[in-house]
């Protein structure tokens, strides 16, 4: 979700960059390496319960794309016009290797930098989707402690109800800083930057 919009080439240069064979490697190679991460933990740890997995929503469950290409970023208020439409479409491989996971016992956490008051479109749009998930936070509004402070004082949430988190992914760095995760994965995202 874009706080500081990118200059306009910038931005469009990162929209095309999605449609490359290497954006669609990047993707499939953190995919793999989180799939693998999860299979190995469940084996060496074949005892272990409340194991879980940390989302980000936007750029890296949900696809903005079809938004994006109408409107560059501009400013949150177009972006939350979209949000209220609750239809983005998932991401597949994502969307994949979460559905995979939860039938692997691992329970699934989305954090996402969307507002509070975004929760009723977004779990729309998430059933739209047919996504399945344990728990959903959000922001308590627009603004307020970085992204990277706000997610990780989440997870160490999580982790304290007894919570392992196994993995944490995410298209921003913001996303993955701050530990309380066994392994990061790192999706691209080349369109924006949320520090
Ligand atoms: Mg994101």
């Amino acid at each position: 979700m874009p706080e500081a919009p990118p200059t306009a080439e910038g931005y469009e240069e990162g929209l095309k960059f999605t449609e490359t064979s290497q954006y669609k490697k990047q993707f499939a190679a953190a995919i793999s390496s989180a799939r693998k991460f999860l299979t190995d933990y469940k084996k060496q740890h074949p005892d272990d319960t409340n194991l879980a997995i940390v989302s980000d929503l936007d750029e890296t469950l949900l696809d903005n794309r079809p938004q994006f290409r109408l409107h560059p970023i501009r400013s949150w208020d177009i972006f939350d016009k979209w949000i209220q439409e609750s239809k983005a479409p998932v991401l597949k491989p994502t969307y994949d290797l979460l559905e995979w996971a939860r039938t692997q016992g691992y329970a699934i956490f989305f954090i996402t930098g969307r507002p509070e008051k975004d929760r009723k479109p977004t779990i729309i749009n998430l059933v739209r989707d047919n996504v399945s998930y344990d728990a959903l936070y959000l922001r308590e509004k627009h603004g307020g402690p970085p992204a990277e402070e706000y997610k990780t004082a989440v997870r160490k949430k999580i982790e304290e109800m007894g919570f392992k988190i196994v993995l944490n992914i995410g298209d921003q760095y913001s996303d993955l800083a701050g530990g309380y995760s066994l392994d990061c994965e790192k999706l691209p995202n080349k369109m924006y930057f949320i520090k």
